[in-house]
C-alpha cells in the first residue's frame, strides 16, 4: 500500500475475473482489492443457483490457467460442472492462493469518480465508505446484470417470484409445487427439465424458440481425467487460437457451400452425439457467416426437435422460425425437449397464441387463460455487457456518464477500455469476442497488468485511451460484425446485439473477428507499448 492511496488497484466483481486479477497483479506486485455485492466470491455462480445450472463450456477448460499445478490439483466430476461445483472450485482457487485478504464481500460500489489533479479514483460503496486507488476495474461480469421485463403486475404475485439469477441464495423447495418459467433462454433451458422432475407442473412461457444444442453430459473419468492432464497444455493452447475460446479443432477446413448435400447431412449426424457447440465449430467453416450453410445447420436441429418432442403441435411450437442458428445464442439441451413429453410439462406460446397480459396475486394471465402457481421465475435474461458496468456509475474526464456515452452505441477499445475514461479497464467489456470466459478473461487482465506495470515502471500516473483508438475498433468491429448473421440478432431481441433491453437500441455488442484474433491484437498492443493509450504524468 502506498500512502497517496488506498490501493493500487480496486476492482468491482469477485467471480473468474476478480480472482485473476487478485493473481495476476499481485505477482507484478501491486496491491488490489476486489470489491464484490455478493455475500460469497463467484460471481455467476454464487447468482445463479438454480436448478441445473451449469457451465455450457466443458468444464476442464472452463478455468483458470495461470497455475499448472492448480490444473493437475483440480478435478472435475462431470463434463459440465453444475453451480455448486464450479462455486466450490473458485473457493478453492481463493484458499489456495490465499486470496482472501484482497476480498471485500457484501460490498457494493455505488460509483467512482477520477480525480484529475491526484491522479486516482475514488471509489464509493453503497455502506458510505470510500476508497482511493490509482486503476479501477470493473470485473462486473458480462452477463450479470439482470432484465427484469416491464409485466404489469410485477409484484402482486402471492409467492415466490424472482429473476433466475436471484435464487434464493438458501435454496427454494419446489417439490410438488406449481411452477411458472418465463423465458426459454439457456436459463430456462436448464432449469425446466430438472423441476419437472419433482415440481407437480411447470408450464414455461415462449416467446421465441431457440435452436437448442444437445449437451451430451457426462461423467469424468479416471482415463478422460487422466488423458486431460496430460495434455493440458495443448488443451490450453486450443482455446488461445480457437475463434470462441474454445478447445476444438479449427478451422475445420471444408464448408456446406462445397460439400455434396447427403456428406453435409453425414458430418451433422455424426457430430449431434458429440455435444456441446463441436455442432457448429467442428462441423463446418461457413455456418455463421453464409445464409443456406447456416440454414442447412437450422434445418437439420429443427428436424431433431421433431424427432425428441412427441406431440407435432409442440414441436412445431418449440422450432425457431425466421431467423439463423446464431442470431441468438444457442443454449445447450440436457433433456429440455424431451421434458416436452411429460405430463407436468407445459408450453405456452406467448407470442401469438396467447400474449401475456399480467400476473396476479395467483399466476400469469395470458390474452386465453389464468394460470395459478406456487413460484414463478423470471428466466427473462440480461442486460448483457452494459448493464452492470453502468450501475458504476463513473464519468469520462470531461464530466460524461458512461450510461449517457453508452446510450446509443457501446464503444470500446477492445472492450478493455473506454476513450476518455482514464485508468479505468474492463474485463471483457463490450466490444470484447463472446467467448469460453475463463480465456478472455486470462488474456484481458494480461493485458491490463502489463499497461500498469509499464505505468508504474515509466513513473506514468494518468493513462487516458483516445477516440481515435475507440472509433477505430469500433467501426472495425461493427464490419465484420455485419458480415456475420449475427447481425440478424436485433430481429429477434438477442441480447448479444443488446436488442432484449427495452430502452436501449439494438448495437454492436461483441467482436466476431475470431476471439485467437483479438488475442493477438491485445498482444500486439502491449507489445507495441500501447499505443491506444495517452500516458502522462501530473503537473507539479
Ligand atoms: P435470454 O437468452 O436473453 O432469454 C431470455 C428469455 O426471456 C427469452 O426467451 C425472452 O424472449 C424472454 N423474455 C424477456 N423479456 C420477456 C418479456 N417481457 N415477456 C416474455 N418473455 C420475455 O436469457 P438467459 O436464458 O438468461 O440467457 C442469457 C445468456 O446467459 C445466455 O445466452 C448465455 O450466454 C448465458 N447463460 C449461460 C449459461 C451457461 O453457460 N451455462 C446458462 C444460462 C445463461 P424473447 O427471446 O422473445 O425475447
Amino acid at each position: 500500500m502506498t500512502k497517496e492511496r488506498d490501493f493500487d488497484v480496486i476492482a468491482v466483481g469477485a467471480g473468474f475475473a476478480g480472482l485473476g486479477l487478485i493473481h495476476y497483479l499481485r505477482e507484478a506486485g501491486l496491491s488490489i482489492q476486489v470489491f464484490d455485492k455478493a455475500s460469497d466470491i463467484g460471481g455467476t455462480w454464487t447468482w445463479n443457483r438454480y436448478p441445473g445450472a451449469a457451465t455450457d463450456s466443458e468444464g476442464y477448460y472452463y478455468c483458470l490457467s495461470f497455475s499448472k499445478e492448480l490444473l493437475q490439483e483440480w478435478t472435475w466430476s462431470e463434463r459440465y460442472p453444475g453451480w455448486e461445483e464450479t462455486h466450490r472450485y473458485m473457493r478453492f482457487v481463493a484458499d489456495k492462493f490465499d486470496m482472501w485478504p484482497h476480498i471485500q464481500l457484501n460490498t457494493e460500489v455505488s460509483g467512482a469518480e477520477f480525480e484529475k489533479d491526484k491522479g486516482l479514483w475514488r471509489v464509493k460503496t453503497a455502506g458510505g465508505s470510500e476508497y482511493t486507488c490509482r486503476y479501477f476495474i470493473s470485473a462486473v461480469g458480462m452477463i450479470s446484470e439482470p432484465n427484469i421485463p416491464e409485466i404489469k403486475g410485477l409484484g402482486s404475485f402471492s409467492g415466490p417470484c424472482f429473476h433466475a439469477a436471484r435464487w434464493p441464495q438458501e435454496g427454494l423447495d419446489y417439490a410438488g409445487k406449481r411452477v411458472g418459467i418465463v423465458g426459454a433462454g439457456a436459463t430456462a433451458v436448464q432449469m425446466l427439465p430438472v423441476m419437472a422432475k419433482t415440481a407437480e407442473s411447470v408450464i414455461l412461457f415462449q416467446r421465441t424458440p431457440n435452436f437448442v444444442l444437445p449437451a451430451v453430459q457426462k461423467p469424468m473419468t479416471d482415463e478422460w481425467e487422466k488423458e486431460i492432464k496430460d495434455n493440458y497444455d495443448e488443451i490450453l493452447a486450443k482455446c488461445r487460437h480457437h475463434v470462441f475460446g474454445m478447445a476444438f479443432d479449427s478451422p475445420v477446413g471444408r464448408t456446406v457451400e462445397d460439400t455434396p448435400p447427403a456428406e453435409v447431412q453425414k458430418i451433422f449426424e455424426e457430430h449431434w452425439p458429440r455435444g456441446s457447440f463441436r455442432f457448429c465449430f467442428e462441423t463446418f467453416d461457413d455456418l455463421l457467416t453464409n445464409a443456406d450453410s447456416n440454414k442447412a445447420a437450422a434445418d437439420f436441429i429443427a428436424s431433431k426437435i421433431r424427432q425428441k418432442v412427441n406431440d407435432p403441435d409442440t414441436a412445431d411450437l418449440l422450432t425457431p422460425k425466421g431467423y439463423p442458428l446464431f442470431a441468438k445464442r444457442p443454449p445447450l439441451d440436457h433433456g429440455y425437449f424431451e421434458a416436452f413429453n411429460r405430463d407436468n410439462v407445459h408450453l405456452v406460446d406467448i407470442d401469438e397464441r396467447e400474449p401475456l397480459q399480467e400476473i396476479t396475486e395467483q399466476g400469469i394471465r395470458t390474452t386465453e387463460n389464468d394460470y395459478e402457481f406456487d413460484i414463478i421465475v423470471l428466466a427473462t435474461g440480461f442486460k448483457a455487457y452494459t448493464g452492470a458496468v453502468e450501475k458504476l456509475d463513473i464519468h469520462d474526464s470531461h464530466g460524461v456518464s458512461l450510461k449517457d456515452k453508452w446510450q446509443n452505441e457501446s464503444a470500446s477499445i477492445m472492450g478493455v477500455c473506454i476513450a476518455d475514461f482514464p485508468n479505468f479497464f474492463m474485463i471483457t467489456g463490450p466490444q470484447a469476442p463472446f467467448a469460453n470466459l475463463p480465456t478472455s478473461i486470462e488474456q484481458n487482465i494480461m493485458w491490463i497488468t502489463d499497461c500498469i506495470v509499464k505505468m508504474e515502471k515509466e513513473g506514468f500516473e494518468v493513462c487516458t485511451p483516445t477516440k481515435e483508438a475507440e472509433e477505430a475498433w469500433s467501426d472495425h468491429t461493427a464490419e465484420i460484425h455485419a458480415q456475420t448473421l449475427m447481425a440478424e440478432g436485433h430481429k429477434v431481441n438477442s441480447w448479444m446485439m443488446g436488442a432484449n433491453i427495452p430502452d436501449k437500441k439494438p448495437r454492436v455488442l461483441i467482436y466476431f473477428g475470431g476471439a485467437d484474433v483479438y488475442y493477438d491484437r491485445l498482444r500486439e498492443s502491449a507489445d507495441g507499448g500501447f499505443p491506444e493509450l495517452k500516458f502522462s504524468r501530473i503537473a507539479g
